[in-house]
């Protein structure tokens, strides 16, 4: 980072250098619990992301890197995430100041499950499947065949605003785990904390094996997934753009993975932990003030419980600290944007105007000390059925919507009826039934008796329009590699070769 002025600016880093976009040109970032601008942040193009690419495919080409010992790469991913834990009050500090999200979440959770996923991966790839032989076989001589994993290439990733390190560390972990190189574009709202861990990193990693370069979705985003020489996409925003990248890369036939949008629906059965669900459903879905794919979007409560539960969650939720992010004490902080405070305003709105009640919150909430910050209060919504828009679109905010049911089939029926496929729960004391009905709801994870139950070796991921493709754990390497089978033939008379008289007369 190259302090030219006050707030910081920051550049591109370009095959381990700083490097300033072509066009000198540059985009604010606001924080958003003050509505100040905290940094200037590269308003990067085509350019700029050509030179990263080019730095990446040459460092793809260095043989140390590419088939580094897979002892001596898990070494390495250790440093990494020990990088992040020696660093992580100052990474803490510029990921708050630009998502919001709380700094109790990003210290206490972020923080460490960012080290943990890369020591994980630094144990998978010890007794990962790189190299597999496959048993002799006559065909129609003696042949040996190895099936390797190898790298993909150049790897571009993309990321969403609402939890910037996590996001990111879920994507280089395991592409730097299989030796592919990588250009990062992070969102261009939030692009300070990733700007810091890639120049930390860059000083363990060999020159252009992790890039960056700053800028918005249309310029730099699209340049580097219509790259001729970027293998790979792997992105995390939303569906609307999900698809636009799935369309622009298939030019390329790039492998794409894709984690989009949600609307998570928790099922909550008569026998419930009522004083437990209140908790966890407003944990499952105020938590980074609702900001997370796969929030707990929907609550679809039996009907001899609703009127106890949302008693509860309501009282609950009016506890709720809602406040500087900064402060230990704050539970939820600000919504990233004001363009995406008038959308979740807007969403209540019309769940009013289509009959739904909102029993608690609905509106904006003055935090002192933060006066120009888009702050949401905690808001439950009542009387909701699965077809009005608050409750079958995703709001991205802290909007909780309680829908009722009486017959459980039903209330699968309504989980299961959106386009979205991220995450689904069951609240109950009977787990056998609650495992049964896991397996006929339509989600990448399913959680029961609790939310947000990432761990760094499951995988984490969409069915439907919530994407494609495998997060975290030993899973997320199978794609950042691409399969080879390789033979050898030992017979060295041509003709004792059946198959060359296929084609030879001997
Ligand atoms: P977004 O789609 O607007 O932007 C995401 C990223 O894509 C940003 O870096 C943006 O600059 C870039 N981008 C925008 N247009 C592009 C284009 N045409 N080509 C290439 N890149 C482009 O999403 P957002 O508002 O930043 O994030 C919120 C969305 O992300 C929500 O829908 C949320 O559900 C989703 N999300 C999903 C997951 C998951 O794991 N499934 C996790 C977090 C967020």
């Amino acid at each position: 980072m190259v302090s030219i002025a006050e707030p910081p600016c920051y550049n591109h880093i370009i095959n381990g250098q700083d490097t300033p976009p072509k066009e000198n040109a540059y985009i604010d970032v606001i924080c958003p619990a003050t509505g100040k601008i905290i940094a200037l942040t590269a308003d990067g193009d085509a350019r700029d992301v050509d030179l990263a690419v080019e730095a990446a495919s040459t460092a793809f080409k260095n043989k140390d890197w590419r088939f580094m010992a897979p002892e001596q790469r898990s070494k390495l991913l250790y440093q990494l995430g020990n990088t992040v834990l020696a660093n992580a009050q100052e990474l803490a500090q510029l990921e708050v100041e630009a998502s919001g999200g709380t700094i109790k979440r990003v210290m206490g959770l972020d923080m460490l499950a960012i080290a943990d996923l890369f020591f994980t991966l630094a144990e998978s790839i010890k007794d990962y499947p790189f190299i597999e032989n496959l048993a002799p076989k006559l065909l129609p001589e003696q042949v040996n065949t190895m099936v390797v994993r190898e790298a993909v290439g150049v790897c571009g990733v993309i990321t969403a605003w609402n939890f910037p390190l996590l996001l990111l560390a879920w994507k280089i972990a395991p592409a730097l785990a299989a030796g592919n190189t990588v250009v990062v574009k992070a969102s261009e709202l939030t692009p300070t904390s990733t700007y810091r861990v890639i120049e930390l990193f860059n000083t363990l990693l060999p020159p252009g094996v992790l890039n960056l370069v700053s800028g918005t979705g249309v310029k730099v985003g699209d340049a580097l997934v219509r790259h001729p020489k970027v293998n790979k996409i792997s992105f995390t925003g939303s569906t609307r753009t999900g698809k636009q990248i799935q369309t622009a890369a298939a030019e390329t036939l790039k492998r794409v993975t894709l984690e989009l949008g949600g609307k998570g629906a928790a099922i909550v059965m008569p026998d419930a932990n009522l004083e437990l669900v209140a908790h966890g459903a407003l944990f499952g879905i105020m938590m980074n003030a609702g900001q997370a794919c796969e929030s707990a979007s929907r609550l679809i409560v039996h009907e001899d419980i609703h009127d106890e539960l949302v008693a509860k969650m309501t009282e609950a939720a009016e506890k709720i600290a809602v406040g500087n992010p900064f402060d230990p004490n704050t539970g939820m902080g600000p919504i990233i944007s004001e363009q995406q405070f008038n959308k979740i305003i807007a969403y209540i709105d019309s769940a009013r105007e289509q009959g739904a009640k909102i029993v608690c919150g609905g509106e904006r909430r003055h935090v002192a000390g933060c006066e120009n910050g888009y702050f949401v209060a905690p808001t439950i919504i009542t009387e909701c059925r699965n077809d009005m828009t608050h409750a079958c679109e995703e709001i991205f905010g802290p909007v909780l919507s309680v829908l009722k049911y009486r017959d459980i089939d039903a209330a699968i029926d309504t989980a299961n009826d959106s386009v979205y496929g991220l995450s689904a729960g069951i609240w109950t004391e009977d787990v056998v039934e609650a495992q049964a009905i896991a397996r006929r709801l339509e989600a990448g994870s399913v959680w029961i008796n609790d939310w947000h139950m990432m761990r760094t070796d499951a995988p984490f991921g969409g069915m439907k329009q919530s994407g494609y493709g495998r997060e975290m754990s030993e899973l997320s390497l199978h794609s950042y590699t691409e399969i080879k089978a390789i033979s050898t033939a030992f017979e060295r008379d041509p003709r004792k070769k059946s198959t060359y008289q296929l084609v030879h007369s001997f």
